[in-house]
């Protein structure tokens, strides 16, 4: 039972490494506590947005194109929909960070952007109401990832390249050895593998697992909540309104248009409660304030948006400064780890396949993932 490559959780980013690596003709087996795509960590809920010029810093834009190539080239080989070009309206006020770096990503990489006042941006589309204070910077070319969707993809293209993917199958135990010796892993129900070099993205987990790597990460599991409402489909469908991020000071928000009659969805990006990953999350609405934060947004900037028709629970893995992890271990130069997303890392998900697959094979990777390293928290 030994691998050239141990790709640890087959999620968001685990599943796209372990198309990487089979591409590229190595022996790889995914591991998974479930059935991915499944809804028990960070990537369930039928959208996730994309956006290249980016409110949470300049620094992501190049990651970003280099995704949204990558997610382009799946495109080209599924016959799956993965991705909606419904443009992404980022709402802020002028002197605030995000709107300023939406701005400056946007001229420093001769990104497509257009900056409307609130008066414009309720004329183009009717469904919002933005008070005069709040400005509007529209990216044409953004837009929506169908993110099972994207999984089931990557899943179905790793398989066929000649990866093995074990499901139900929950990682107990990492065994490393110094000076890039075989890595020994064992699973919950028994099995015992072997790898020459491990990819750890376990999401939610990551915390729990890198203990036993001697690793105490800094990221914290969050329950976030999410919903859809009904919503008049010639003011706020897929043709006629785009997926939209609010930063409001004070709190953030981010939705998208009804896809396929879904009903207007929004999610509130700051905030939520501390979780344990393994105990049953306490579902949408039992938890108070968790209509009401939603209610209250689209009071003020949707009112024409209908009632709630369904609301979920989902997982954001947050590091103190909400930037990612996605790095070697600086032991064991034959692991590396992808984690702590923070609530912004599904756009970039086939970007960090392809570094952690870089990072296992040579050791290095072209994009600058120093931002990302693990030695900023020492
Ligand atoms: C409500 C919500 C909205 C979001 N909106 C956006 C958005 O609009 N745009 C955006 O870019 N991002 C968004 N995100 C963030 C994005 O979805 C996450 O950053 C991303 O999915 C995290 O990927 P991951 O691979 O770390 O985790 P996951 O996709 O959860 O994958 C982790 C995998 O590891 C497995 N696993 C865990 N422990 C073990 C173990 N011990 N052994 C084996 N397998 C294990 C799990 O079963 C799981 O399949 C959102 C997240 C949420 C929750």
């Amino acid at each position: 039972m030994h691998y050239q490559h141990i790709v640890i959780g087959a999620g968001s980013m685990g599943m796209a490494a372990g198309y990487f690596l089979a591409n590229q003709g190595k022996e790889v087996l995914m591991l998974d506590a479930f059935n991915p795509p499944h809804e028990q960590g960070s990537h369930h809920g039928g959208t996730r947005l994309i956006r290249y010029a980016y409110g949470e810093g300049v620094e992501y834009v190049p990651f970003a194109i280099r995704a949204s190539e990558l997610w382009q080239t799946l495109q080209a080989e599924t016959p799956r929909e993965i991705f909606k070009q419904t443009g992404v309206l980022n709402v802020g006020r002028s002197d605030g960070v995000f709107v300023r770096n939406v701005c400056e990503s946007a001229k420093t990489f001769e990104l497509p952007l257009a900056v409307l006042t609130a008066a414009e941006v309720n004329e183009k589309w009717p469904g919002l109401t933005l008070p005069a204070d709040l400005l509007g910077c529209f990216e044409p070319t953004s837009g929506i990832l169908l993110v099972e969707e994207c999984i089931a993809a990557y899943r179905e293209a790793a398989l066929k390249a000649g990866a093995e993917l074990r499901l139900n199958s929950r990682v107990i135990r990492i065994n490393p050895q110094q000076g890039n010796e075989p890595v020994t892993i064992e699973t919950a129900d028994g099995a015992v593998f072997t790898a020459d070099a491990v990819i750890v993205s376990v999401g939610a987990w990551a915390g729990e697992l890198l203990q036993q790597l001697d690793l105490k990460l800094p990221v914290t599991p969050i329950r976030k909540t999410f919903a859809w409402y009904e919503a008049t489909n010639d003011l706020y469908d897929e043709q006629s309104f785009p997926g939209f991020a609010f930063d409001l000071g004070d709190s953030a928000y981010y939705g998208f248009p009804s896809v396929a009659g879904a009903g207007l969805k929004l999610g509130r990006h700051d905030g939520g409660l501390p979780i344990n990953p393994d105990e049953p999350k306490q579902a949408f609405g039992t938890v108070k304030g968790d209509e009401e934060e939603l209610t209250e947004f689209l009071r003020r900037f949707m009112p024409q948006v209908g009632a709630l028709k369904e609301g979920k629970t989902c997982m954001y893995t947050m590091t103190p400064d909400e930037d990612f992890v996605i790095d070697l271990h600086p032991t064991y130069r034959n692991i590396a780890i992808a984690a702590g997303f923070s609530g912004h890392g599904f756009k970039f998900a086939s970007a960090v396949g392809e570094i952690v697959s870089d990072l296992v094979t040579r050791g290095e990777t072209t994009l600058d993932i120093s931002p990302f390293s693990l030695d900023r928290f020492q």
